[in-house]
């Protein structure tokens, strides 16, 4: 579905990206991993034309998409859940959602707002209060609930459970399984490791804006070593 490879990537003069491939297939879960700095939130923004790629190809659903403006980008169906959230502050839950509400290329059944509060309860019980006034964990909900309601084939996930409490970030844990387990193609970056590693398929690391070990995630999770010289602090 997702096919990078060589991606390189600046901010000005100065090249954050020297190589990055990767690839996520129809229904995966791939986890991009790496330590701070490393380069996975601008490997995100490359991928969404956010901030576009100077080098490398990246092929979505067998199109170039590398140097495409990011709506555009959007459209074809990737849906991004930016790190920091940035719901609209002054909207209501529901405007929200609906503000993204796009069908699914073949229209069949889709998300909707239904399906979204079925999927989030607290987002449902508040579908009239104004963004703003959310705690950090229903912000996040909300979205991951608009990337939804866009109908993505690829849903990618920048530190959703970031920064919560272990009792909200084990419902925004939940709620992944179930999108993944309804299908739907994901990109993931998180820190947290142990809930991670069981639910994806695959892994990327990354190492000073290079992808150094690519591999199933179960070979990573059985391998202390490995996270230890990747991931290890
Ligand atoms: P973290 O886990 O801390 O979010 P990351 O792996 O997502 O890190 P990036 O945020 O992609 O890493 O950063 C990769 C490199 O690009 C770093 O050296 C960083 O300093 C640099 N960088 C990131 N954003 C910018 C920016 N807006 N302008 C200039 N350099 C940037």
């Amino acid at each position: 579905m997702l096919e990078a490879a060589g991606i390189e990537t600046f901010y000005g003069a100065s090249q954050a990206l020297f190589g990055v491939d990767l690839q996520v297939g129809e229904g995966q879960m791939v986890a991009l991993l790496g330590r701070n700095g490393m380069g996975k939130t601008t490997t995100i923004r490359s991928l969404c034309g956010l901030t576009p790629a100077r080098r490398g190809s990246i092929r979505f659903r067998d199109k170039e998409i590398r140097g495409l403006p990011a709506f555009r980008i959007a459209r074809l169906g990737i849906g991004l859940v930016p790190e920091g959230r940035r719901c609209f502050a002054n909207l209501t839950v529901r405007e929200n959602l609906v503000a993204t509400a796009r069908q699914g290329e073949e229209g069949g059944e889709g998300w909707d707002l239904q399906s979204v509060a079925a999927l989030f309860p607290r987002l449902g019980e508040r579908a009239g209060q104004i963004a703003r006034t959310l705690s950090g964990g229903e912000q996040q909900m909300l979205a991951i609930g608009r990337a939804l309601m866009t109908n993505p084939r690829l849903l990618i996930l920048d530190e959703a459970t970031e920064g919560l409490a272990p009792v909200i970030r084990q419902e925004i844990w939940t709620a992944i399984r179930d999108v993944k387990g309804r299908g739907q193609a994901i990109l993931i970056v998180d820190k947290n490791l142990k809930d991670l590693l069981p639910l994806a398929d695959a892994c990327v690391i990354l190492e000073k804006g290079v992808s150094v070990w690519i591999g199933r995630a179960a070979d990573l999770a059985g391998d202390a070593a490995l996270q230890d010289r990747f991931l290890g602090v």
